[in-house]
């Protein structure tokens, strides 16, 4: 009985029939009106979504046009609002707490330490301090937080192993960050309050201390950490979430692709609705388990006879790797980064590994370790990496592209749809360099022809990740097919800020109005965005038809993507996660709603 107990009156309108109730009593105010009730009613009693809700939404509307009374209302304010609205209405950073667990908002939260919102959602585990620890432990059915104080490329199989990471230092576009959000996992980076001791298994603050197998939680979305378990909230992707997608799809202009490493990426990327693969970084395929000894042999090899010899072994394992995603991505494209980061990361660091090491080339553990210690940097990310690998040894390259023209013969075969793959060079500096790297590539894409008797089409483009590159964006489009603005190194660059180290000085920056947003976040339109500007300016002046897309973390970024589409890029390519809220992003742009939310 009404007002006794839990009602929904009404039962039964639905857009459809509610158009028959208006047209058979001759009154469409009443039909909406009761329909309008009944939305009320089902979201209170059956959703338990307050009434107070619907009222607000009513009073402010009936504000806005001077109304004092419902009855006030007439047919046209009961109208319906067009998909354009919809698509506008949604706030596109809101999706990421519907594509992950979050906690559940009555839980206590015993807050030990906060961090940076790296990668959205949150976790609960066993708190474990090796990348090994979380696989054992996983293994075992265990459910593990990693705390590092950094991660690096080796602490993959752990980040695969983990329902989430922290770690102690680093920013937004620190390894964990980046790589966590590919993943999909929560992640609260540059925690700096805890203090870690990986010999004794502790991790402490203000005299509170945490050992390994304690249990936490970790907050991807505000940073925090907090002690214990909490309840969580599982998503639920709805059928209308789908409506919603391909309402932004039909009126966005910018392309979406996702950065993907691993078919399960890609799978995940598909499923997210990306067009594409905007960046493989393949250095990621370098860690299982039975290529590492490989890439490290590849490494401390002092000439190039035994370095080609371990890259014969890597050849199988990477051209596999390429044909699953181009079978995975079914003729979209795929970009595939060749080598990019400072060989030291692949070093083997204890004895143990360096004696391995030594067993499988045969040579003497004590040369390997000098040659380890002398391929030590005291500024990596401006070191030995990117192009510079394969200026100095071309053979990486090659085998490289090897692999990619031999897979997408292989792919092209298997799915009867052509693959059309895009290598991209990175931190190039110079049309110079391209070009020398791109002579490489070409006659590799002959040699294969050659052998294999089957042409592959494919192109030859760069990331634009230095200040450098941009300028001279006009003369390296004479070479390069298409542009990448790699924004994470790009900030770097620009600004003169180590993004692994940003974490502990950003804080204050922010604090003090010096910067409005965390720039490896949001970018920074004045510098960084100018930079992007003019490199897409020149690089078009060359060649009109330049392919021109993103793939730095400004990609899932809603006011990255509006800028993005301001300067009219061709694609973002963000981690397959964010796919969802790039092209949310990229519809709202289209539609004119600006970067702050204002229409
Ligand atoms: C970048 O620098 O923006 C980029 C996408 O590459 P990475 O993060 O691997 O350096
Ligand atoms: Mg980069």
């Amino acid at each position: 009985m009404p007002g006794m107990m839990d009602t929904v009156l009404n039962l039964g309108l639905n857009d459809a029939t509610v158009q028959a109730l208006a047209k058979n009593s001759g009154d469409k105010r009443f039909a909406y009106d009761s329909y309008r009730r009944f939305i009320t009613m089902y979201s209170d009693v059956v959703l338990g979504l307050g009434h107070h809700h619907f009222e607000e939404i009513l009073d402010d509307h009936k504000d806005r046009n001077g109304y004092t009374l419902d009855t006030d209302l007439t047919t046209d304010d009961w109208g319906l609002i067009t998909r354009k609205e919809a698509v506008t209405r949604i706030d596109p950073g809101a999706l990421d707490q519907l594509l992950h667990p979050t906690i559940d908002p009555n839980a206590e939260r015993k807050i030990i330490a906060t961090g940076l919102p790296a990668s959205p959602g949150a976790a609960s585990g066993e708190i474990v301090f090796s990348s090994d620890e979380a696989e054992a432990l996983k293994a075992k059915d265990r459910k593990v937080i990693l705390v590092r104080v950094e991660t690096s490329p080796e602490d993959i199989h752990g980040m695969h192993a983990a329902e989430g990471i922290l770690t102690i230092r680093g920013g937004m576009t620190s390894h964990a960050a980046v790589v966590a959000r590919g993943m999909g996992k929560p992640c609260v980076s540059g925690a700096g309050a805890l203090r870690v001791d990986y010999a004794a298994g502790t991790m402490s603050i203000a005299g509170r201390t945490f050992k390994a197998g304690d249990i936490i939680t970790i907050d991807g979305s505000t940073g925090q950490v907090l002690a214990g378990r909490v309840p969580m909230t599982e998503p639920a992707l709805s059928g209308e979430f789908g409506t919603l997608m391909g309402w932004a799809d039909a009126v966005r202009k910018l392309g979406v692709r996702a950065n993907a490493d691993t078919p399960n990426d890609a799978r995940v990327a598909l499923k997210f609705g990306a067009e594409g693969i905007g960046l493989c970084r393949t250095e990621h395929m370098f860690f299982e388990e039975d290529r590492i000894r490989a890439v490290r042999e590849m490494i401390l090899a002092d000439d190039e006879k035994s370095r080609r010899a371990a890259l014969a072994k890597l050849l199988p394992m990477q051209r596999a790797d390429f044909v699953d995603l181009f079978e995975i991505m079914q003729g979209l494209p795929v970009t595939i980064r060749l080598l990019d980061p400072p060989l030291h990361e692949f070093l083997p660091h204890s004895e143990e590994e360096i004696a391995e090491v030594a067993a499988a080339m045969g040579a003497d553990p004590k040369k390997l370790a000098d040659r380890a210690r002398d391929l030590h940097e005291f500024n990596p990310m401006l070191g030995f990496r990117g192009c510079r690998l394969a200026i100095a040894y071309p053979e990486i390259a090659e085998m490289q592209a090897r692999a990619i023209f031999e897979a997408a013969v292989e792919a092209a075969k298997r799915t009867g749809k052509p693959v059309v793959p895009e290598v991209m060079v990175p931190l190039i500096a110079t049309k110079a360099e391209l070009d020398l790297v791109k002579a490489s590539i070409d006659a590799m894409a002959e040699a294969v022809a050659r052998e294999t008797g089957t042409k592959v089409a494919y192109q030859v483009g760069t990331m634009i990740e230095l200040p450098r590159a941009s300028l001279r964006a006009a003369e390296i489009a004479e070479t390069a097919e298409f542009f990448s603005f790699s924004t994470n190194d790009l900030t770097q660059t620009a600004f003169g800020i180590s993004r692994d180290d940003a974490a502990s000085f950003l804080g204050p920056y922010m604090a003090r109005g010096i910067l409005a947003s965390d720039p490896f976040v949001s970018i920074d339109r004045e510098g960084v965005g100018e930079l992007v500007r003019i490199g897409v300016e020149r690089g078009r002046k060359t060649k009109a038809k330049l392919k021109v897309g993103i793939c730095g973390e400004h990609g899932g970024d809603p006011a990255s993507v509006a800028f993005c589409h301001e300067i009219a890029l061709d694609y973002v390519s963000c981690s397959p996660f964010r796919v969802p809220i790039a092209r949310l992003a990229a519809a709202q742009a289209a539609l004119g709603k600006g970067p702050a939310g204002e229409a």
